[in-house]
């Protein structure tokens, strides 16, 4: 049995800061002569920091820490090298993408031709008549100048049924035996909430799906993996992230086999992220019933809040607006689930003093789930509910004022403008000043936390950080400039606000006594660098608890 003592502190409560001094515990490290920005108010700055049993002990000045250290400490000078906090990727599918980088061919590439290459290629390893899947697909990022077509598809695979997500998830496009075996023919009507895409001319099917019509091909591809699948993906993408320095993700789709698989690999020490996983509405029955809610865990792996998703996608151009896209004056984007349906599911969660989250990119959206919200905090006020809206792109002020009043957190993407300027064209430069609006958020005082959202963002925090403070996409566009924000203002979104959406803020997010010792050592300081080449700062090493989980 476990004494009371090593019970909390694997839970996470860290019982020996609070009994016993910490300066009498023995640091197991130090790292010193660094340039350490701690995201803590009461000490922004250190040049040291003594860690133990996976927490930080004390930061402070080299003088100081370098008392510290016994005959048993291992001392790591750190050569002047700069320090963050590790970085909280708010908003993200880190189990999902795992299993797709295992499985499915990457379609990030440059050409439909690359991509056809890559699908036969693929074609060629697996049985005739099985599914070849595709994901990240981008039809901005191809030379082409048009998207993929059902036939562009049917020329690389066909003897196989073929589905390509887009790289944003909320489409996919699909070959004639993809058609076949989802028993989806030309007069076959569109699914609520979604849409089987046709060529304006002929009014065929072209081989493109919207939002809710993706459920009817995945119920016909149907999930084979093996529960040592979902541990290798876990695996696998744990290391991506490492590499980059994420040290916490949200998982903001969760599903009972996600957690399974975090859980597998953190007990075969293959977990090097932190996981705060949001669980899918479809699940909560389960939840409830097993008596589970939001917090539960430790602190590697959390159920945290119950998600629902109300429009389409911003890079897929989806995001239900209240004014139209440009250049498509009939087209206002995808609602994907009702108000009743929101609020039905969502009064569930609430009473169980469960957190939510729902998806909602365009303001009409954004518009509806405040009001859900609004409604749920009427009829059962909570003190605390900490309700999320999942990537909250657009916004206006009347929007954020009832941010605001709700004490809820938007969870925008902050490397979009980057990474997706080419898209932004459809938005217009108005709306851009509008969207993904991390200075207006801060402004009014609300606790934003970035997400890349993994597949469809990139999940590099030096992307995040650069697009946030330049607004400026790879050609050297500007869109949005009103709502730069500055290198500081944008490492505290990155760390201690997400540490708040998941109400970690007193575990997570700064260098500071009693917290997490998870940490990022960078190539170079990124308030001093040009905001212009902030991407290109290398990410030296990584630590998680106290241990190297990368570059060591
Ligand atoms: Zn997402």
């Amino acid at each position: 049995m476990q004494s009371r003592r090593e019970f909390l502190r694997t839970a996470g409560a860290f019982a020996v800061s609070a009994s016993l001094p910490l300066d009498r515990i023995e640091p197991e490290l130090i790292l010193y002569n660094g340039n350490i920005i701690t995201i803590n108010d009461r000490q922004p700055r250190a040049e040291a920091v003594a860690i133990a049993k996976g927490r930080f002990l004390a930061a402070g000045t080299n003088e100081k820490l370098q008392a510290l250290a016994t005959g048993n400490t291992k001392k790591i000078n750190l050569e002047g090298q700069t320090v963050v906090p590790g970085f909280i990727d708010a908003h993200t599918h880190p189990a999902e993408a795992g299993l797709m980088h295992l499985r499915q061919v990457d379609c990030d590439l440059r050409s439909i031709a690359e991509i056809r290459n890559a699908i036969s290629e693929r074609a060629s390893k697996t049985p005739a008549g099985d599914w070849v899947l595709g994901f990240k697909y981008d039809d901005t990022k191809t030379s082409d100048g048009r998207p993929l077509t059902r036939e562009d598809l049917d020329a690389a695979a066909p003897q196989h049924p073929v589905y390509v997500s887009h790289r944003g998830g909320h489409t996919a496009y699909v070959n004639a035996l993809g058609y076949k075996r989802a028993n989806v023919s030309e007069d076959t009507p569109d699914p609520a909430g979604g849409r089987f895409d046709r060529d304006p001319k002929t009014g065929k099917l072209n081989g493109r799906i919207s939002e809710r019509a993706s459920e009817i091909f995945e119920k016909a591809i149907g999930a084979n993996y093996s529960r040592a699948d979902y541990r290798e993906g876990v695996k696998l993408i744990c290391k991506m992230m490492s590499r980059v320095g994420i040290t916490s993700a949200h998982d903001a789709w969760g599903v009972h086999d996600y957690l399974r698989g975090y859980q597998d690999a953190h007990d075969a020490g293959e977990l090097s992220t932190r996981i705060y996983c949001m669980m899918h509405y479809s699940e909560i029955d389960r939840m409830l019933a097993a008596g589970i809610r939001t917090g539960f865990g430790n602190e590697w792996i959390r159920v945290g809040g119950m998600k629902m998703a109300a429009d389409g996608s911003i890079s897929e151009r989806t995001a239900w607006l209240s004014q139209s896209y440009v250049g498509r004056p009939n087209d206002f984007g995808i609602r994907v689930m009702t108000e009743e349906e929101l609020y039905h599911n969502g009064r569930k969660a609430h009473e169980a003093d469960w957190q939510i989250g729902t998806h909602a990119n365009g303001d009409r959206a954004i518009d509806m789930v405040l009001r859900v919200y609004e409604r749920l905090q009427r009829e059962r006020p909570r003190r605390d509910p900490r309700f999320r809206l999942e990537h909250c792109t657009v916004v206006n002020d009347s929007l954020l004022q009832r941010i605001k009043s709700l004490g809820a957190i938007p969870t925008p993407f902050a490397a979009y403008v980057y990474y997706h300027g080419e898209k932004m064209r459809e938005y217009g430069p108005e709306r851009l000043d509008h969207m993904f609006a991390l200075r207006s958020f801060l402004d009014a005082g609300i606790r934003v936390a970035p997400g890349s959202d993994y597949p469809p963002g990139p999940f590099e925090p030096m992307m995040a950080l650069q697009s946030s403070v330049t607004r400026t996409d790879v050609n050297g566009n500007v869109w949005g400039p009103k709502q730069r924000i500055t290198v500081e203002e944008a490492l505290r979104t990155q760390t201690l606000h997400g540490a708040y959406a998941s109400f970690e803020e007193h575990d997570k997010g700064s260098i500071e006594r009693g917290k997490l010792a998870d940490l990022v050592v960078l190539g170079r300081d990124p308030l001093q660098e040009d905001p212009f080449t902030l991407v290109k700062i290398p990410i030296e090493r990584t630590m998680v608890g106290g241990r190297w989980v990368f570059g060591a």
